[in-house]
């Protein structure tokens, strides 16, 4: 099962996994709530997702925690990227807020960061990190994928994340990476 309820990563993580021929399911298509993530880093909160649909579905779950880390805002908005979206999960709010607080800052590095969380009920947990480096460019450019993608620029390319086909963008992104990671761990 996979433990989210992001629809952009649900559609990620299920071609990544899609080769393997696991049957996946949600969290949002079993209803089980979405747990507060209470956790201070990546890894905490993707446990605890992972945890939590485990033991309520009694099935191995993978849980993802992710976000955007900007070195000139000293990390931010790293575990809170979502909740920089606000209520209504508008993310040219997260964006703007994003090139406001930089205010002209020469350093736009920034990187995406993911780890993946493997909970058996009741049991064992495990988890694997992925990251993928480059810089924020502003105004946004595309209207593909999620979140940050529009802002974020990977090193070596051209073309933002919001600019790429779903399959340019698995080739390079932090969740491709730690899923190679699972991948090599527990799949093959
Ligand atoms: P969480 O892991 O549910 O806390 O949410 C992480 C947030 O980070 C997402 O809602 C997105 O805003 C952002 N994020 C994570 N991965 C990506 C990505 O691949 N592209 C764009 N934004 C991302």
């Amino acid at each position: 099962m996979i433990a989210t309820h992001n629809k952009g990563k649900l559609r990620e993580i299920e071609e990544l996994v899609a080769p393997f021929g696991v049957d996946v399911v949600s969290a949002s298509a079993l209803s089980l709530p979405e747990p507060e993530e209470t956790g201070m880093s990546f890894d905490a909160n993707a446990e605890l997702k992972a945890r939590a649909a485990a033991d309520g579905a009694k099935l191995p779950a993978l849980a993802d925690d992710s976000g955007i880390v900007v070195q000139a805002l000293n990390g931010a908005p790293g575990i809170y990227s979502a909740r920089w979206a606000g209520p209504g999960r508008d993310f040219s709010v997260a964006m703007t807020r994003v090139e406001r607080e930089l205010a002209g800052n020469s350093d736009r590095r920034a990187y995406f960061v993911a780890v993946l969380a493997l909970a058996w009920p009741g049991g064992a947990i495990e988890t694997w990190r992925g990251e993928v480096h480059g810089t924020l460019v502003w105004p946004p450019r595309g209207g593909n994928g999620f979140g940050y993608d529009p802002m974020f620029m990977p090193d070596g390319e051209t073309m933002t994340y919001g600019e790429m086909s779903a399959a340019e963008k698995n080739r390079t992104n932090h969740r491709a990476r730690a899923f190679e990671k699972f991948r090599e761990a527990v799949l093959e």
